[in-house]
Parts: C-alpha cells; structure tokens; sequence
C-alpha cells in the first residue's frame, strides 16, 4: 500500500490539515510521522489529535522529547516554545483528553523498522527522526557530502537498504555515494530504489520548510508492484521495478498560521516571519 510519510509538523495545524488533504484527494490510505509534531508551532493540540487520527504510528523526535522531558540543547527561542508547548498541553480542562494526549506522545518510539516485504533484506526500511546512529538529535545535512563524508560513511553503516528522516528541514535523497539530490533535481521529484544503493531520504517538514520552498514538504513511498497514484492535476510518478519515493509540495494558509504565532507572546515573531520564506 503506497505510504505518505510526513514529519517536523511543528503544531502547524494549517499545513497539516493541507498535507492529509493532499493525501486523502491522491487515494494514499496510509500515513506514517517521523516526529517533531509539536514545537514551535501555535496549535501542538490539535496537531497532536490529527496524528493520532490519522497515523499509523509515529516517532519521536527532538522537540517532541523537549516538551516532554527537557529540551536539551535549544536555542532560547525553542526552549521557550517547548516550556509554552508544556503548558498548553497542560492547560486543556478534559482530564481525558489531556491524559490521552500525554499517553500517545509518551509511547513515540525512536527508531522503527517499517517493513521488509520480498526476498532478504532489498527493502529493509529503517524510520528515525534525525540519524540510524543518534536518532533523536543527529542532523544530516546535504553539507556533509562534502564536509564530513566520514560522518555518512558511519551513518551508512547503520542503514541496511534505505531510511527515512526528518529533522533538518530539507528534503532530498542522500545515497552512499556519498552524494545529495534535492528533489528539484530527481526526475518527476522521484526517486526510484535501487539493488545496487542505499538511500537516507528526507522527508522534509510539513510545517517549518526549510529549502527556501515555503510548501509543506511530505513523501510518498512505493513498495515493489505498487501502482503510482496521480496528482490532484493528474500527473503520475514512473516507478522502477523496486518502487521508489515521490517528494510533494504542498502550498497552505501561511498567514493564518503566522498570525496565531504572533498573538503568542512566548513564541518568537521570527518563527512566524521564516514560515513565508521557508527557512
Ligand atoms: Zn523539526
């Protein structure tokens, strides 16, 4: 069943609320998140309920651990969307709703191995929110190919076949080469799998883009067989015979997100103001 993978929704509401649309119109049945739901954003609340709908699971990542437990290594400005965070989670008057939200984000795991359909390990699929090697706080930048190809070489070492991630921001397709493809630069923003290489693919953030493409980011993956299902404008990926991941863009009311941002004393104009930028 192709799968929508979607993660960093920071409490975006507005961008959330687009990118299941965008997936509900395309006929994807199954979603998955890598984490960061909350943070950030205006409306954790409400983003949390929505994942918990409408996700098959989700992983825990850096900002959802800050506001859970404590937020290690923030800047001042994260670290006081996290305490904010904390306390809206808490200000909710229904004792169940509350408990209930505090019980699903208490169970985010860290690291998931999502499926292994086929002969051996050709599409192990390993899930974490930063990196196989740390998966709650690495980055993996498209930066390291160059910078730090040591760096990858040891995270490569820890994925089998492929991995999905979030967490910086920027979607595109490291390979063990070491090399990155932005999705601008992969045919009908595709990737196909490969026999002969292994892939870290990053989904990108649903609600705090971060490659100068204010859009909400989000992908669709295909397994071995699955047909490719068409755009709200028609179009259809071309999948190789291992299947591949589609990188999607989806526009949504930035201003209405932005406005909520800055009615909100504890959390920086600046988290409102990067959103029409995407950075
Ligand atoms: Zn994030």
């Amino acid at each position: 069943m192709p799968t929508a993978i979607i993660s960093d929704v920071h409490g975006n509401a507005e961008a959330l609320q687009a990118v299941l649309a965008d997936i509900r119109q395309r006929g994807v049945k199954r979603i998955i998140s890598l984490g960061d739901i909350i943070g950030y954003g205006p409306d954790p609340l409400l983003c949390v309920d929505l994942i918990r709908e409408n996700c098959d699971w989700s992983l825990m990542g850096n900002h959802d651990f800050g506001v859970l437990y404590e937020p290690t290594n923030f800047n001042p400005g994260a670290e006081s969307a996290a305490f904010w965070t904390r306390e809206a989670l808490d200000a909710e008057p229904d004792d169940e709703a509350r408990r209930k939200r505090y019980e699903f984000l208490g169970k985010l795991r860290v690291r998931v191995v999502e499926r292994t359909p086929g002969p051996g390990d050709r599409l192990h699929v390993l899930c974490v929110h930063g990196s196989p090697r740390r998966p709650i706080n690495e980055y993996i930048f498209p930066d390291d190919v160059q910078s730090a190809p040591d760096k990858l070489a040891t995270v490569f070492e820890r994925v089998t076949r492929t991995c999905f991630v979030g967490h910086t921001h920027v979607p595109g397709v490291f390979t063990d080469e070491p090399d990155f493809y932005p999705p601008g630069e992969l045919t009908d923003q595709t990737y196909n799998f490969m026999d002969t290489e292994k892939a870290i693919i990053n989904v990108g953030s649903v609600g705090q883009p971060r490659d100068l493409d204010p859009r909400a980011s989000y992908v669709i993956a295909y397994y071995p067989g699955e047909d490719a299902l068409a755009s709200p404008s028609g179009d259809k990926p071309k999948l190789g015979s291992m299947g591949g991941v589609q990188f999607v863009r989806v526009a949504y009311d930035i201003e209405a997100c932005a406005k909520k941002i800055k009615a909100i004393p504890q959390l920086s104009d600046w988290l409102a103001d990067r959103l029409f930028e995407g950075r």
